[in-house]
């Protein structure tokens, strides 16, 4: 399925190749669907027509190309948005992968996994564990491994209270690890209907923006070591600084050209900051992964087929 122009999505037949050189051919099984995805099919990235969007593949290699190592024909691998790192590059080098600056956007420069086969750089791949199913894998690669990562390399310890801002596709795996890893978390969403959901999903309190004041009530809560901020929304993010108890941190993990407009008094006075993270390297992949079946974290998906129309399936 590829966009031949934005906003047109077709289907179209392509010859089978063999992989280029350090890539392998996956035979995909799932794909999730991403917010991301949008960007593509909307042109909002520089698009080289046509391309097949999709980053959130789960699959078998059934192809090895040139000079690949460490994989095997059949194995089953999953892809992520990033779409291996180059090795030479001084981020590489520093064993800062994420960072890499050679790095391709799967279903942005290369084609992804709306497809029945898809070419993959085997320093992208992640490995599925056989205790997961493909569906299941899939949102992991995007959503899971971005929460994971972010809250594996916080500074937050077991007991810290931290908090999820938003209760969407991130923040509803973001709940569901901090938890997990032993942290207080305090989730934060709009509405007193999403209350249930976060206190389903492990959340020990939840803050509805409408009625309270994010900051205040998790100063009453004694602070935030890290705000998880999952919403793509510069002010809702921009709310939460004032609720870092002194050297926390508010993690942007959603994109958005809205600033995060913070006064530089209410960073300095407590030592407070803003960063970002983007998703994770193809080690914590496979952590995220693992740590899923071993805690019984799973995304809350709707199945459906790529070449039938609809038919849907909800758990
Ligand atoms: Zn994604
Ligand atoms: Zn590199």
């Amino acid at each position: 399925m590829q966009v031949v122009r934005p906003g047109k999505l077709e289907m179209t037949e392509k010859p089978l190749l063999p992989p280029p050189a350090g890539h392998v051919r996956i035979r995909v099984e799932a794909c999730g669907v991403c917010h991301s995805d949008a960007a593509t099919v909307e042109g909002m990235f520089p698009i080289q027509w046509p391309r097949v969007p999709g980053h959130e593949a789960v699959g078998r290699i059934d192809a090895l190309g040139e000079g690949v190592e460490g994989w095997a024909l059949g194995q089953r691998v999953g892809v992520g948005f990033l779409g291996g790192s180059c090795g030479h590059c001084i981020p590489c080098r520093s064993g800062d992968l994420v960072s890499c600056q050679n790095q391709a956007y799967v279903g942005v420069q290369h084609d992804g996994g709306y497809a029945e086969f898809m070419f993959a750089k085997a320093t992208g791949l992640i490995s599925v564990p056989d205790a997961l199913s493909s569906a299941d894998a899939a949102p992991l690669l995007c959503a899971g491994l971005t929460t994971f990562s972010a809250l594996r390399n916080s500074p937050a310890k077991a007991g810290d209270l931290v908090a999820v801002l938003g209760i969407g596709g991130l923040g509803h795996l973001g709940i569901q690890y901090a938890r997990h890893m032993g942290l207080e978390v305090a989730a934060i969403g709009r509405g007193a209907d999403k209350a249930e959901l976060a206190k389903k999903l492990g959340a020990h309190h939840y803050i509805d923006s409408a009625t309270a004041e994010p900051a205040n009530a998790l100063q009453a809560l004694g602070g935030a070591a890290v705000v998880f901020a999952t919403a793509s929304a510069g002010k809702a993010a921009a709310d939460t600084v004032k609720g870092l108890r002194p050297r926390g941190v508010v993690i942007a993990l959603g994109a958005t050209p809205e600033p995060i407009e913070v006064p530089s008094l209410d960073l300095v006075l407590a030592s407070r900051s803003v960063a970002g993270a983007l998703t994770g390297n193809p080690a914590t992949g496979d952590a995220t992964l693992k740590f899923s079946v071993l805690t019984g974290i799973a995304a809350m998906i709707e199945t459906m087929p790529s070449r039938e129309p609809p038919k849907r399936t909800q758990r």
